[in-house]
């Protein structure tokens, strides 16, 4: 199999507009947290409905940062659901406080709301839900938990860009929203993040804790306008996003719907071959909102399989097509069995989630012919090894 026909499971979406942004800040001469960061906030606040947007380089800082402003420390909890990426509850322990986990909704692997509801306790603080793939979890059911509870909701947003909810991007109406831009994310900046909030007082502590706890806009003090005068207030972190990257993440905000859609076609011949069909079952989709089809997820029915996930991974692999699984769930990891006493069982959806699924290629860049040969692969594989 040569290069052109291995199909990655992702690749970025870059074109001469990016490379032309970076070439620009780098020949202007101001390459950290600068002009071009301040515009990207305020294009990214407006593309998804909120006042407020903290530029940073991860959403894993972001998460830390929306953690911190709320006051999460070493006597609360954060509920958590296990079925997601290591950044949604390391933070938790950044803070010393103690990650809660719980299970999810098996038609589409968002968090569960009754066990969120299940698992407040007094000391909890947080629920931080993720939408799961790039698709809104049910965030009315958790917001009523969380005012009747006095929590606050920090939304792991890291696939969630451009998405709505009942109407409403996400990210508008949020606590705190937390963006992703690694690269493989729907737009990246190679790494960066956003912290997206509708509360001033959230903004401004992120903003202080995410350059060294120094006091507002303290980059301003390089400028003719600034001063040389900051003022510590707290021993804060180095999360701050550089102009280079700020530049590409505003191109690729301006062609955000545009590879929404791309993805979204790519979605539906998938879904067109593959629901209904005996081995697959596609997770469930909305139809109160865009989904952003980050990831496009299938469970094997292994009463239809006589070979399992794991080898047809292998298989698709063989064949030259890259897939991966999102997640093995936090509760299974050593850490979390160590110092929490999970064990597999423990949450039973996710676990069998876990155990079955698997996510295709999906990328703006992905052609025609690339998702029909997944298509044929996948379809070929499932015919030969029916049980
Ligand atoms: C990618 C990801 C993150 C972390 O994003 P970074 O920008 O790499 O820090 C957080 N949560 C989820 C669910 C993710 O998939």
């Amino acid at each position: 199999m040569t290069e052109t026909t291995r199909i990655p499971f992702a690749v970025p979406d870059i074109g001469p507009d990016e490379v032309a942004a970076v070439t620009r800040v780098l020949e202007s001469g101001w390459l950290t947290t600068g002009p071009e960061t301040k515009a990207f906030e305020r294009e990214f606040a407006a593309k998804v409905g909120a006042t407020h947007a903290v530029a940073l380089n991860s959403c894993t800082a972001a998460l830390h940062l929306a953690l911190e402003a709320i006051g999460v420390g070493p006597s609360d909890e954060v509920i958590v659901p296990t079925l997601t990426f290591a950044a949604t509850a390391e933070v938790v322990r950044y803070l010393g406080a103690k990650p809660v986990l719980v299970d999810v909704l098996p038609g589409d692997h968002q968090v569960d709301p009754s066990r969120v509801a299940a698992a407040v306790s007094d000391r909890t603080k947080a629920v931080v839900p993720v939408h799961f793939g790039g698709q809104a979890c049910e965030l009315a059911a958790l917001r009523e938990i969380a005012e009747y509870h006095h929590l606050r909701v920090i939304e792991d947003a890291a696939h969630a860009l451009p998405a709505s909810y009942r109407g409403a991007p996400i990210g508008a109406q949020a606590d705190v929203a937390c963006f992703s831009f690694y690269a493989t994310k729907t737009i990246t900046t190679g790494e960066g993040g956003m912290a997206v909030t509708c509360d001033p007082e959230l903004e401004d502590r992120m903003r202080i804790m995410s350059l060294h706890g120094i006091s507002r806009d303290a980059w301003k003090r390089y400028t003719a306008s600034g001063s040389w005068r900051y003022d510590i207030i707290a021993p804060g972190f180095k999360y701050n996003m550089a102009d280079m990257a700020a530049a590409v993440g505003r191109v690729q905000l301006g062609r955000a719907d545009a590879m929404r859609e791309r993805r979204e076609a790519i979605a539906h011949r998938y879904l067109e071959s593959l629901s209904g069909h005996e081995a697959f079952e596609p997770l469930s989709v909305r139809a109160d909102g865009h989904h952003a089809w980050h990831l496009f997820v299938i469970k094997v029915r292994n009463e239809a399989w006589s070979i399992g996930r794991d080898a047809l991974i292998d298989a698709l692999k063989e064949a030259g097509v890259g897939t991966s699984v999102h997640f093995i769930p936090l509760h299974c990891h050593s850490y979390y069995r160590d110092m929490y006493g999970y064990a597999p069982g423990d949450f039973p959806v996710a676990h069998d989630v876990f155990e079955r699924s698997l996510s295709l290629p999906i990328y703006s860049s992905m052609t025609d012919a690339q998702v029909g040969r997944v298509l044929d692969v996948i379809l070929d594989l499932a015919a030969r090894h029916r049980r």
